[in-house]
């Protein structure tokens, strides 16, 4: 069954992508811009590329795994649970990890640099989901879920069920989709849902600088990294990429290296 799963990854990603770009243009959460064209062209392009470093990544990522199963590293190769038991726990466990991870990369200002580009974007919508710099791929996907893999002692089987969930929810998150009140009402007490995860994506840094969680906002109530903001009222982007020369893919990939507060 987790082959199945793991077989059936791509699928989820691009059957999800492309539902999501099309409920959209149905039932949109905010009015669609102008220049939706344009801007998800660029979106896709950055999308296309962290999608073939990811394949590419992946393949270091499965080694861990292997590796790690094989010399027995990690805490769930010392602590005896049922299976269920451990993936719940290995889910949680990759979650914070990623949550610690998110919180650096914005504390980091290197780090900063190439993660701003998922955040710079003006207009979210599905394009927006998978909008990173390649760098960052390497460092989230690879060197993050390698080392969390290896500390935690996380199952092939634990970590291709969190990839399937956290690449549902990644989508589901960045989709300009007006879904039923209910789910924001009560999802957010558990789930890092579309309107929570939209305030991590305003142009007001003390905002931006919060709402980590990929998949559950434990992690923000915990430590404090969450705001009571209705997501209507915020304006999406970062302050020194409201140019939409700015918004091109190349720009962005460029961005990292340069002084974006120049016009
Ligand atoms: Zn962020």
């Amino acid at each position: 069954m987790i082959q199945t799963l793991a077989d059936i990854q791509p699928i989820i990603l691009v059957g999800l992508l492309i539902a999501m770009y099309s409920i959209e243009n149905f039932i949109p959460y905010l009015p669609i811009p102008a220049n939706k064209k344009q801007h998800d062209v660029h979106n896709f392009i950055l999308t296309f590329l962290s999608i073939v470093v990811n394949i590419a990544v992946g393949v270091g990522v499965l080694f861990a795994v292997e590796y790690t199963a094989a010399h027995r590293l990690g805490l769930f190769n010392y602590v005896e649970l049922p299976e269920f038991i451990e993936i719940i726990a290995s889910v949680l466990l990759i979650d914070f990890g990623s949550y610690c991870n998110h919180n650096l990369m914005h504390k980091a200002s290197f780090l900063w640099r190439f993660h701003r580009i998922h955040h710079s974007d003006l207009n979210l919508n599905t394009s927006s989901s998978l909008r990173f710099h390649p760098f960052e791929v390497v460092y989230s996907q690879g060197i993050y879920f390698c080392v969390a893999i290896m500390l935690f002692g996380v199952s092939m089987t634990s970590f291709i069920i969190y990839g399937t969930i956290g690449l549902i929810f990644v989508i589901i998150q960045h989709s300009n989709i007006k879904f039923p009140d209910w789910i924001e009402k009560y999802g957010r007490y558990i789930f890092s849902t579309p309107g929570w995860h939209k305030i991590h994506h305003s142009d007001e840094q003390k905002f931006t600088d919060s709402h980590y969680g990929d998949v559950f906002t434990f992690w923000d109530r915990i430590f404090g990294t969450w705001h009571k903001v209705n997501p209507d009222e915020i304006n999406y982007g970062l302050k020194e990429f409201t140019d939409i020369k700015k918004q091109r893919a190349g720009y962005q990939l460029l961005s990292p290296f340069i002084d974006v507060t120049k016009k």
